[in-house]
């Protein structure tokens, strides 16, 4: 039995997690971790999502959840992200972590980690957009610089962080495939207004609506004079990214260190 742990336990994505690390066979449930303040903690986890008891209360000690786990499961925040991602690496345990809006200096703090401990981190675990990830590089390098190039996202108005992760990583990319045309540093435009002039085709346009209840949904247009196309994911259950996570989790336990993304998990890459 693989021992599970979950950072996050309580919250949108860590329920979701928890849920189906309960319902697998072949996990057991080993530890699962809040912030200190949650008002969870101290209690059975099952309080959390209904159903019987599994003997495991709600801690804030990641030490504990670090020592007692295989595969540590992690949908957090960037700051609990990187404590976790030192704490796995101290103790040599995988990490799978889900969590956004890590800055480019969080990246490299996994990218070091993963020098002792493997990680998997993916900022969208689902196997669609990891798919769709493919399709616009692919699209992207095969219409060439007539084709305007704009990614949409949406999501919940619980969302901390924009754009989406995925957005970013659309960007990223697409920018590779038509690396001719320049950096996404140099070509992305986050949003736009006033008079902005002329769009210059290089140009990447990223875009976040926030409302109500969307789970995630990515379009990233294509468009040039008489016709476009807009290729469209949309997730509509947190359970796809919290099957991703499961999948990640059995997939990187016995790797190596080293830094992952579910593309690797996949098999697509
Ligand atoms: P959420 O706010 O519902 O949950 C985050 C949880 O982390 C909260 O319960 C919070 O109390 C807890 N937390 C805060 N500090 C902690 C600490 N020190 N130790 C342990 N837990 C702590 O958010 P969410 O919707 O579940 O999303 C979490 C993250 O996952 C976000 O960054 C989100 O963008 C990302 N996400 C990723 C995917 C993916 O496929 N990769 C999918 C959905 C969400």
């Amino acid at each position: 039995m693989l021992r599970i742990g979950i950072s996050g336990v309580a919250g949108r994505m860590g329920k979701m997690v928890l849920a189906q690390v309960i319902e697998a066979t072949d996990f057991k449930l080993a530890c699962a971790v809040e912030a200190a303040t949650h008002p969870s903690v101290g209690r059975d986890v099952s309080l959390l999502i209904g159903g019987s008891s599994v003997g495991v209360v709600v801690s804030s000690d990641v030490e504990q959840l670090v020592t007692h786990s295989d595969v540590v499961i992690d949908f957090t925040a960037p700051w609990v992200t990187c404590s976790l991602a030192r704490a796995c690496a101290h103790a040599r345990k995988a990490l799978v972590s889900g969590t956004t809006g890590l800055t480019d200096d969080d990246q490299r703090v996994l990218q070091t980690c993963a020098n002792d401990s493997p990680i998997v981190y993916a900022p969208n675990m689902s196997v669609g957009v990891n798919l769709l990830l493919d399709l616009v590089a692919h699209a992207a390098n095969q219409l060439g610089p007539e084709y305007d190039i704009e990614i949409v996202e949406a999501h919940h108005r619980m969302k901390k962080d924009a754009p989406s992760g995925t957005a970013l990583k659309l960007a990223e990319v697409i920018a590779e495939a038509t690396a001719s045309q320049g950096t996404l540093q140099a070509r992305g435009v986050y949003g736009r207004e006033g008079i902005v002039g002329v769009r210059p085709s290089a140009e990447i346009g990223i875009h976040a609506v926030r409302g109500g209840d969307i789970v995630g949904e990515h379009t990233v247009y294509f468009c040039t004079d008489g016709e476009r196309i807009e290729i469209t994911h949309r997730a509509s259950r947190r359970e796809t990214f919290a099957r991703g996570a499961v999948r990640a989790a059995r997939w990187i336990h016995g790797k190596p260190a080293g830094l992952y993304s579910m593309r690797n998990v996949l098999g697509l890459s």
